[in-house]
């Protein structure tokens, strides 16, 4: 249905493309849900009279605006529709996420040249925030593989390295992801045991070691390795000794060694542990510097915390739009859900903490340069805030809607364990603490 695999997204023709992109979905047929029709995909927000001011903080540009309007349309019409039931299979839609390339969503920071849109930090946080709105694990995958990898790549790699990885990966051909934490180092991330050796005599690198937690390990149930990884390995005697090296499948000795099943939530989102086993790297496929690679990963991580930020509020927003329609719908003596005092008490609450968070959320964003390093603090402050406030959201919405919350079909449960990932994912509360504990301490009174 998306022809050609057109690149929807170059800096020049962004405007028309959407538009033309948006036309073709609004012949589509309407998506009917159990509860709700999506009818309330409009912003929530549009009900504040604040919200007409806040227009060009939410969408900084005309580009930004059509970028919104056509992810809309694709979430209900391609990824709403299928949330729930690979939810329940605890499969992958592996299709789905190759026409985010045709849409050009795969390459959204990367340079034209390559495949890319060229374009920022607001714009990641936009197609984040609309497609976890129907299905965080797919846009978990997404994001694995357009910020985790992709975005890694455009931001740290040479010319040539850009010109070998990113056309596949931006297109869709290819699906990775980024490998840094391990069975026995997460949030010690320096402490990683993965390590590679230089072996002079041919240039090239022996990897050995194992990642754990790793989005899009897999792509086929376990059965080989996702195609393409940025993987951090220790290659000096110092802790931040790390270096960042492109794993491609195929190598020799790089496999899974499980795909992790069962997990709370995020279930369509494969996971898996990657193994390397003596795993021949040629030095082409080294990003940056050697022993270097400790500054690429907090740059990344930033816009990483960002886009785990942004999921957040497409939750906090489903579930909001889940309450008040039920509380539209549902009558207890003799009254809506509306009347009641402690479910008013739910949604205002809700709605006000989701409003926040946004703020915080695109005022980070708005200003975020992407190749510079230095908004540690709000990078962390921003996942720190908006996890928690989803999560809390989306129990309210459990709540509100009684016995009807705790089945899937009316989806704020899976939402509910979605949102716990968040709070662990790209760094634990706890590191976030840790973090911005450390900065705020070293840095001066706040204005
Ligand atoms: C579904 C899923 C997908 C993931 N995808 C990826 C991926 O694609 N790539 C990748 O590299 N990783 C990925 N991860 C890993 C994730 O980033 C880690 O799980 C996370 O960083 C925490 O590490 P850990 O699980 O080893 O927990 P640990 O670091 O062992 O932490 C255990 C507990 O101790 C606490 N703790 C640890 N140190 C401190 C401290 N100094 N102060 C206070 N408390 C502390 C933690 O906050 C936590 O509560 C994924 C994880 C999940 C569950």
């Amino acid at each position: 249905m998306f022809a050609n695999s057109t690149r929807y997204y170059s800096a020049r023709c962004v405007r028309p493309a959407v538009r033309r992109l948006a036309r073709k979905h609004t012949g589509r047929s309407a998506f009917s849900s159990s509860l709700s029709s999506l009818d309330d995909m409009d912003d929530v927000a549009v009900t504040s009279p604040m919200f007409s001011s806040m227009e060009e903080f939410f969408h900084p540009t005309e580009t930004h605006r059509d970028l919104r309007a056509m992810l809309r349309d694709f979430v209900k019409n391609e990824v709403e529709p299928q949330a729930l039931e690979y939810n329940r299979t605890e499969s992958f839609n592996l299709p789905l996420l190759r026409q985010l390339g045709d849409l050009g969503l795969l390459g959204l920071t990367v340079e034209e040249e390559y495949g890319g849109a060229a374009l920022d930090a607001a714009a990641v946080v936009l197609a984040h925030e609309e497609l976890s709105y129907s299905d965080p694990a797919f846009c978990l995958s997404y994001l694995a593989h357009s910020l985790l990898l992709v975005n890694n790549l455009s931001t740290n790699a040479t010319p040539e390295q850009k010109a070998r990885f990113l056309p596949k990966a931006v297109s869709g051909e290819h699906i990775g992801g980024m490998g840094m934490s391990e069975p026995s180092a997460g949030t010690d991330v320096l402490g990683m045991t993965t390590k590679a050796v230089l072996d002079s005599s041919n240039n090239t690198w022996q990897m050995t070691g194992q990642k754990m937690w790793i989005t899009n390990g897999t792509l086929d149930g376990g059965n080989t390795t996702g195609d393409l990884f940025l993987v951090y390995a220790r290659t000096g005697p110092e802790r931040s000794d790390i270096t960042s090296f492109v794993v491609e499948k195929d190598m020799p000795g790089f496999h899974v060694g499980q795909q992790i099943h069962d997990k709370l939530g995020m279930r369509a989102s494969p996971t898996a542990e990657l193994v390397f086993d003596n795993v021949p790297i040629p030095n082409e496929n080294v990003i940056g510097n050697v022993n270097g690679a400790t500054l690429c990963m907090m740059r990344n991580l930033e816009i990483e915390r960002l886009g785990l930020a942004a999921m957040a509020l497409g939750i906090a927003r489903r579930s909001i739009n889940v309450m008040k329609d039920y509380a539209n719908d549902r009558k207890a003596f003799g009254k809506t859900l509306w009347d009641f005092g402690q479910i008013q008490s739910a949604i205002s609450t809700s709605y006000a903490e989701y409003m926040a968070g946004r703020c915080y959320v695109y005022a980070l964003a708005n200003q975020l340069d992407l190749s510079s390093y230095g908004n540690g603090l709000d990078a962390d402050g921003t996942k720190l805030y908006c996890a928690q406030m989803a999560k809390t959201v989306a129990d309210r919405a459990i709540q509100a809607l009684g016995g009807y919350g705790y089945v899937g079909e009316y989806n704020v449960e899976r939402l509910w364990r979605d949102a716990k990932l968040l709070e662990i994912g790209g760094g634990t509360n706890e590191s976030h603490h840790k973090n911005m504990a450390r900065d705020l301490r070293r840095g001066p009174p706040l204005e």
